[in-house]
């Protein structure tokens, strides 16, 4: 299967897609984590991407492009993948769509999580005590709240005319969660 599992920062969307890419033994490819772990290099690049994520900004739309193509090409995501936290930006879709066109190949589903800001705050600030991302600052939270609402909710209109979209409640316990996330994807 060929996944995007999407929702606003704080939601669980790691949580559940190390989860669900085990239980259907694909990938799970987050953009997220491959910017962080180029964090190590001391490149300008490297700095320059860790900035912008410190800020709770997008990094640039052909460089995040560039990776995931990289990523995407290799062989254990010919049987399918997920993608966490991509696309983020209407020009990431259409790249992402026109690149999967070439190898002949569709998304099956497009998963988003729901949970109202009170809860997103809330699992932010405890991952903040437990991991210290530096993006889980107030502010940086703040200003990844507006990007997503800005560049990355308007995706959902068009997954939601594709036919793709599965909105799963994001509230209650990684179980819970996980349960109706495998049981969005079951034919109706
Ligand atoms: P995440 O771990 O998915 O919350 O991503 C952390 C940060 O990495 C984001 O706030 C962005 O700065 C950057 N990032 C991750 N995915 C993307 C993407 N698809 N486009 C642009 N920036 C991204």
């Amino acid at each position: 299967m060929r996944l995007l599992i999407m929702g606003p920062p704080g939601v669980g969307k790691g949580t559940q897609s190390a989860i669900l890419a085990s239980g259907l033994e694909i990938p799970a490819i987050s953009t997220g984590d491959m910017f962080r772990a180029m964090q190590a290099s001391q490149s300008e690049l490297a700095r320059e991407v860790r900035d912008v994520m410190a800020s709770g900004r997008y990094v640039d739309d052909a460089l995040t492009n560039r990776i995931v193509v990289e990523r995407l090409s290799r062989a254990d995501c010919a049987e399918g993948f997920l993608l966490d936290g991509y696309p983020r930006t209407l020009p990431q879709l259409d790249f992402l769509h026109r690149w999967m066109a070439e190898q002949d190949t569709e998304l099956d589903a497009v998963l988003v999580l729901e949970a109202d800001e009170e809860t997103t705050a809330r699992r932010m600030a405890a991952r903040a005590a437990l991991d210290g991302r530096p993006d889980d600052t107030v502010e940086a939270f703040r200003v990844r709240l507006r990007v997503y609402a800005e560049q990355t909710k308007p995706l959902l209109d068009v997954y939601d005319e594709l036919q793709l979209l599965r909105r799963v409640d994001g509230t209650g316990t990684v179980d819970e969660v996980a349960q109706r996330v495998f049981a969005a994807l079951r034919p109706a």
